[in-house]
């Protein structure tokens, strides 16, 4: 049985990935996790959100994959106990000492270990495995090949493995890196990169402070260190064949368009439907990207794994509205997100997976019933026809 895993940035995103089709979403606490700007949960947050996964027969995981200081034990600990309390499903956790004090202290939840500790061999699965953990993530430095290997060399009954097959990935190998620290004073290691290595660069010359000089490739400049995306889903078969148990998607800063069509795709292809690569890069272009890429999983890195020459998004579709769950007259309702002209024709996404398109109607009715040609952002359109609440509307624009 595989698992679709999906990132939550917050609440609103957690339910948008359970209605697309996540077999279980992760997740940060206000302090541990590994994206201090993630909009991480509350406890109480983290209360709402299992009772809604619980609902949805959905796991929900926390993050607590920060190195912590010696001092911060005593906290982590408790929140840990909190959690434990609430019922969440596992912790992802990097360090040692926090896997070592975990259990030192009697938690029970399952561990999964993060990307974070960069893990490459099968020898160290076995290790982690002794050590009580449940699942392992594979480093995303790994080919398909040496997944292969390890897959092999494991217990699977014993141990799970889990792998990233969507996503931003680090110029690094993943957070263990201090671009951050050097450039901005924000230390990747404690959740609060700021992700210079995806940022533009030029060459400046000591006397001539004022004049920069664009590197290389276009007038924007030179993105020296700014990698692709991963979108690995030609590999999903092989690696379902090898017995790879979770399938994750990065992310838990993007929008909910992103997680709504990363987990729609992937959703479909864990269910065993074939893409070609033509057809799901065409796909997957429909939310922003810096470019997509096979990275490791495909044998090794080239310069082609890095868009250098450019950082603007890729996407060939704007996200214009969705639907709420509130109706009127057991109608659905639009909530626009940018503006939408009456009469145009928008491609529909539904929770199912469906893609089609819809023709608006010639005239718009708002919630409160005035007719208008064109609705902005924030404001909620009346639609004459049932829609399953969630679908996404897009405006796809010549690619
Ligand atoms: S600066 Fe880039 S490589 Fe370094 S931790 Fe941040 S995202 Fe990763």
């Amino acid at each position: 049985m595989t698992e679709l895993l999906a990132p939550a940035g917050t609440l609103e995103k957690l339910k948008w990935a359970v209605q697309y089709g996540a077999d279980a979403v992760y997740f940060g606490i206000q302090s541990f996790s590994l994206r201090s700007h993630a909009g991480n949960f509350s406890l109480d947050d983290v209360e709402q959100a299992m009772s809604y996964l619980r609902q949805h027969n959905k796991k929900g995981y926390v993050t607590l994959n920060i190195y912590p200081w010696s001092a911060e034990y005593d906290d982590l600990i408790l929140n840990a106990r909190h959690l434990e309390d609430i019922g969440v499903d596992a912790f992802i956790i990097s360090d040692l000492g926090v896997m070592w004090e975990l259990k030192q202290n009697g938690i029970q939840t399952p561990l999964h270990i993060s990307t974070q500790a960069n893990t490459v061999s099968y020898q160290t699965i076995n290790a982690y495995q002794a050590l009580g953990a449940k699942r392992v993530n594979l480093a995303r430095e790994l080919s398909l090949e040496k997944i292969a290997e390890i897959q092999s060399h494991i217990s699977k009954e014993s141990i799970e493995t889990e792998v990233f097959i969507h996503g931003a990935v680090c110029f690094s190998y993943s957070g263990r890196c201090a671009i951050s620290d050097y450039l901005a004073g924000r230390k990747a290691n404690r959740g609060e990169c700021t992700h210079p290595c995806r940022w533009n660069y030029y060459l400046v010359e000591e006397k001539r402070p004022n004049e920069y000089i664009p590197v290389f490739e276009d007038d924007r400049g030179y993105y020296l260190m700014n990698p692709k995306e991963l979108a690995l889903f030609p590999f999903v078969p092989a690696l379902k064949n090898m017995g790879v148990h979770s399938y994750k998607i990065e992310g838990r800063m993007k929008s909910i368009h992103y997680v709504a069509s990363t987990v729609a795709f992937y959703r479909k292809i864990l269910d065993g439907h074939a893409y070609t690569e033509n057809e799901g890069m065409a796909l997957l272009n429909r939310i922003s990207n810096r470019g997509y890429s096979y990275g490791f999983m495909k044998g090794g890195i080239t310069p082609d794994d890095y868009a250098i020459d450019q950082r603007q998004s890729k996407s060939h579709a704007r996200f214009v509205g969705n639907i709420i769950e509130e109706s009127i007259d057991d109608l659905p309702l639009i909530n626009v997100r940018n503006s939408i002209h009456a009469g145009e024709t928008l491609e529909l996404m539904m929770p199912s997976g469906e893609l089609t398109s819809i023709i608006l109607p010639e005239i718009l009715y708002l919630k409160d019933n005035t007719a208008v040609e064109t609705a902005h952002h924030g404001s909620f359109v009346r639609l004459n026809e049932h829609v399953p609440a969630y679908s996404i509307f897009r405006r796809i624009s010549p690619s």
